[in-house]
């Protein structure tokens, strides 16, 4: 029996934004005979939901952490586990996009998280009056000097759908090994 390579990768955004239903879109693309959740069943993250993925000979870890706001303090306790971030965005909340901005920055300042790739996902792409990846591109990578020299691929992704959802696994693995 081979040991697998492991690594932990972090799924971080507001609550909401739809980070469990990408963790079980991811699994159910990626795990044969995996019969995930039904998404209309999905609540938000209270806590954390845990899910693995073996795919290019190493398995992936996901850590899907509450986005709730009494829960962001918890994010920090995991950046040291950390091996790559996904970071997820409700692009049909337009309102809530400054508040998603500033908790995105604040991680990013973490010095555990220097040089650890960084998957910017530009959820619910299904919503017809959502805002489109190139607007919000603009808006997060504001922050580009934080973002610094790591990997860091924004991109639009549907999780209810499971548009865009194997593209981003696959880079994140990429970007990992
Ligand atoms: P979390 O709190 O970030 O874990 O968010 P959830 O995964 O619980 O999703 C929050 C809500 O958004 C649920 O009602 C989901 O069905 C919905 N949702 C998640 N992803 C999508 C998506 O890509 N499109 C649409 N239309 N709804 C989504």
């Amino acid at each position: 029996l081979t040991q697998k390579d492991e690594y932990c990768i972090l799924i971080l955004g507001l609550d909401n934004a739809g980070k469990t239903t990408y963790l079980e879109a991811a699994k159910t693309k990626f795990t044969k005979n995996y019969r995930g959740m039904n998404p209309n069943k999905i609540t938000t993250t209270v806590g954390l939901n845990i899910g693995q993925i073996d795919i290019q000979g190493v398995r992936l870890s996901f850590w899907d952490l509450g986005g709730q706001q009494e829960l962001q303090s918890l994010w920090d306790k995991y950046y040291s586990e950390s091996h790559a971030i996904i970071y997820v965005i409700d692009s049909n909340d337009r309102e809530r996009m400054p508040e998603s901005k500033e908790v995105f920055d604040k991680m990013i300042c973490n010095d555990y998280l220097s040089g650890v790739p960084l998957l910017v996902l530009a959820n619910k792409q299904d919503l017809p009056d959502c805002m489109s990846a190139r607007e919000i591109k603009p808006v997060f990578q504001e922050a580009g000097h934080l973002i610094g020299r790591r990997d860091c691929l924004i991109m639009p992704v549907s999780a209810l759908t499971g548009e865009g959802v194997d593209e981003g696994i696959k880079w994140l693995v990429e970007s990992i090994k």
